[in-house]
């Protein structure tokens, strides 16, 4: 059986060197993040040509999201670790103003108001604001610990416009000159704040699909929306867990999963899936069940961050991550004969009355009917009633493959393209495996040889089986999907 949620593994330390990269693609990452809230541009220039060598000499379509620091507001720098204790008060602004605990950008102290948290360290620290002057606020302390130099700070109460900062429009003029595949926008707080980023980049003449990072507060009343928007979502449960009650993260992740597969956009579950794995060998009991539970909830793919950026088993937490997914995987598959289940959710566990996949939206903006969601979901149908071979579908920029693995085909999905920045993004999907086609084919019987000898020739097929076969044609027009095939291989 082939794993179908993938692997998002982030680079650091842990895996600059080439054979520790090799075996973590070969252990199962799918897709390779550069945070840039560590490390510098030519740290990070020197990963990205490592990961460009590694994914060639493997023949392996390997995209890199890079994904943004965003408006960060971090404490500045203290002489010494400053111990707070509970209901002390303190001062909190402008190094200049004699404060007790500086801030690194006091930008963002006009926006607090009286009565508002601000916390500290991953919310180790709470504080509440008592009091406001220009350049400064008094608080009091709620939650005592120790804090220091350039402790990250989270400010759950107050709304805050979102910017797009310097260091951030520096790097995403460096994705732009790297071909980073994907850009993931941290503390985004609504819908706009997607499009700000993303007008951000077509100033830059560019297009990069966007990740939106779903950990402020401020975003939880708008996850529709913000799913609606972004090209893709991550759960960033680590910033998430410190702005809102840790009971509710669950539940959130629940719900950030059912709305990308609602609007049919891919769900990330990121941030301490394997977390004890950075000095263990094995991970937890609730690590492995954490695992398997965000490919129950329909997760497209699951993070890991420091597991393989600084721990000290990056090749080992991915493999065991592969592990569970497809026990998991198969576990799913037993209880739903006919393949994956419904797309909707919300709907209960156990079979269902109908294998036909129901559309789910396929109205296009302008009300015309989506004809290649509608041949996609046919394509799943009929793959299901088959329950053999694959489904194969010629994508040109990608749009087809989104809309195959919205259905959660049964059958693993293929697509060729003949545009290797289409074939990096697309392995983020759940369950699609991207084939890069080196020419140009013109005829749709010359197609069809082709799919066949490539699925053959790399042991995806075996002769007898079916291909459901997805395509635009005239080929030459380049249309969107509009013909649907099925090939049965011949046996010989
Ligand atoms: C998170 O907060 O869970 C997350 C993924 O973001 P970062 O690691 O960039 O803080």
């Amino acid at each position: 059986m082939e794993r179908r949620a993938k692997i998002v593994a982030t680079l650091g330390p842990a895996t600059a060197e080439e054979s520790v990269l090799a075996q973590l693609l070969k252990a199962g990452a799918d897709v390779l993040r550069l945070n840039m809230s560590h490390g510098d541009h030519e740290s990070h220039r020197s990963n990205i040509a490592l990961v460009r060598r590694v994914a060639a000499q493997l023949d392996k379509q390997v995209p890199l999201l890079l994904d943004l620091m965003g408006p960060r507001f971090r404490l500045g720098t203290l002489a010494e670790p400053r111990t707070l204790r509970r209901g002390e008060r303190i001062t909190l602004g402008e190094a200049a103003h004699a404060v007790d605990l500086p801030v690194d950008d006091p930008g963002f102290l006009r926006h607090l108001r009286e009565g508002e948290r601000v916390l500290i360290a991953d919310g180790l620290v709470e504080l509440e604001v008592l009091a406001k002057r220009a350049r400064k606020v008094t608080a009091r302390v709620l939650s005592a610990g120790t804090v220091s130099t350039r402790k990250g700070i989270n400010l759950p109460d107050t709304r805050i416009p979102f910017s797009v900062s310097a260091k951030d429009r520096a790097d995403i003029a460096f994705a732009i000159a790297e071909g980073a595949d994907w850009l993931g926008a941290s503390y985004i707080g609504r819908a706009r704040d997607v499009e700000t980023l993303r007008e951000v980049v077509r100033e830059a003449g560019h297009e990069i699909p966007i990740v939106a990072k779903l950990e402020r507060a401020a975003a939880v009343d708008h996850i529709d929306e913000i799913v609606a928007t972004a090209d893709a979502v991550m759960v960033a449960r680590g910033d998430l867990g410190v702005e809102v009650p840790l009971h509710q993260v669950p539940v959130l992740q629940k719900q950030i999963i059912a709305a990308g597969r609602r609007l049919g956009k891919p769900v990330i579950v990121a941030t301490q899936m394997l977390e004890s794995m950075m000095a263990q060998p094995r991970p937890t009991r609730a690590e492995s069940s954490d695992v398997a539970n965000a490919v129950f909830d329909g997760a497209d793919a699951l993070m890991l961050s420091g597991e393989t950026a600084a721990g000290r088993f990056p090749v080992e937490a991915v493999r065991t991550m592969a592990r569970i997914v497809l026990e998991a995987e198969a576990y799913k598959l037993k209880l739903f004969s006919v393949g994956y289940p419904s797309p909707d959710p919300r709907l209960p566990e156990g079979r269902f009355p109908t294998p036909a996949p129901r559309v789910l939206d396929d109205k296009a903006a302008d009300g015309a009917i989506e004809i290649a969601d509608v041949i996609a979901a046919a394509a799943v149908h009929a793959a299901s009633k088959l329950g053999e071979g694959r489904i194969v579908a010629f994508s040109q920029g990608g749009f087809t493959a989104h809309r195959l693995a919205r259905y959660r085909p049964a059958v693993p999905t293929l697509v060729f393209t003949t545009d290797a920045r289409v074939a990096r993004r697309i392995q983020l999907l759940w369950g699609t495996r991207p084939i890069l086609l080196e020419q140009e084919v013109q005829h749709r019987e010359d197609l069809i040889q082709v799919v066949e000898r490539e699925l053959l020739i790399r042991r995806l097929i075996r002769p007898g089986e079916c291909i459901v076969l997805l395509m635009g044609y005239p080929i030459q027009e380049k249309p969107l999907t509009n013909l649907l095939r099925i090939h049965r291989v011949a046996t010989r």
